[in-house]
């Protein structure tokens, strides 16, 4: 079970960190992207918790998946 390990345990280093939000909005990130964004120390569900939609302003609602 990979959800609680940090990004840096989870991401292998071509994976792409999807996000995408209740809204219909989505990003996907590169390995070094989420690094600088998030921190290499984040798990999954903190990212889902923190991220805040570019397009809804909502926070708690993005689905983060590899
Ligand atoms: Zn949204």
């Amino acid at each position: 079970m990979k959800m609680f390990q940090t990004l840096a345990r989870t991401m292998e280093p071509s994976a792409v960190l999807n996000i995408a939000c209740a809204c219909g909005r989505r990003v996907a990130w590169t390995r070094p992207e989420a690094f600088s964004r998030c921190g290499p120390d984040t798990t999954p569900p903190d990212l889902r918790r923190r991220l805040r939609c570019g397009a809804c302003g909502r926070t708690g609602q993005a689905r983060v998946w590899l």
